[in-house]
């Protein structure tokens, strides 16, 4: 298909002038897609993932010890609690040993008392485990407390670091956007929406005929077809036979 410039009512610009614009157009447009590719694979933004990771991991395992030390705690409180009643019922069995005098009843007595002690000798054993894992819970969770500062810091870091690369990307997207709408505006509507048809299909829409070579899909024209084109009128952008896209002279 031959796009003729001079069919629209706004070619004011020369043949030659269209393909020059377009050339730029698509410059524009593909270091668009570069910058957009760049803003969705920043190593900034991996980097700050991997840090927000560390934090939430950080996090998780600061809640876990604090449960597991009020745990502990707890546990501990009411192995106290437990040992002291056992201690009162002992006293109280002694006692009542001394006055007894039936050798069944004291039997009785005496094996009242040795369940209680293998029961506070039980709960002593449960003490010491509990305070063993509090002391390790606390000990962990005070050196990863010690960590706080500089994972916050990093973190922060990392945040601005990202957000500082996408702006200046999307500066530069604005500068292409404004450029590129300059141009727009001076050629055809026809000619763009051609341009922009072939561009959502192929990524590279317009492509320089160098020799007998379409530079966007780097195919040889047979000799026919470049005589074609190149005796195609000045104001005329005819396609790449092989590709589709306009081909600039
Ligand atoms: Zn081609």
């Amino acid at each position: 298909m031959l796009f003729l410039v001079s069919d629209d009512e706004s070619a004011d610009v020369t043949a030659n002038n269209v393909g020059s614009l377009l050339l730029q157009l698509q410059g524009l447009d593909t270091a668009s897609d570069q910058a957009r590719h760049r803003k969705a694979n920043l190593a900034e933004r991996e980097h700050l993932n991997a840090v927000a990771t560390t934090v939430v991991e950080w996090e998780r395992r600061c809640t876990a010890l604090a449960a597991q030390i009020e745990e502990s705690e707890q546990a501990i409180a009411s192995a106290e609690q437990r040992s002291g009643e056992i201690d009162a019922s002992r006293l109280r069995l002694q006692e009542q040993l001394k006055t007894v005098i039936a050798p069944r009843e004291a039997e009785a007595l005496q094996h009242e008392i040795a369940t209680l002690d293998e029961e506070r000798s039980a709960l002593d054993e449960t003490t010491l485990v509990k305070m063993d894992e509090q002391s390790a819970a606390e000990s962990e969770l005070s050196s990863l407390k010690a960590q706080e500062g500089d994972l916050r810091q990093q973190a922060s870091n990392a945040t601005s670091a990202l957000a500082e690369v996408e702006a200046s990307i999307d500066a530069g997207l604005g500068e292409i956007a404004s450029s590129r709408e300059q141009i727009v505006s001076t050629l055809p509507p026809a000619l763009v929406s051609r341009y922009e048809h072939v561009r959502a299909k192929l990524g590279v829409a317009a492509a320089m005929l160098t020799g007998s070579r379409c530079e966007g899909c780097h195919l040889d024209l047979s000799p026919a077809e470049v005589d074609e084109v190149r005796r195609a009128p000045a104001d005329a952008l005819p396609d790449c036979p092989q590709c589709g896209r306009l081909l600039v002279r």
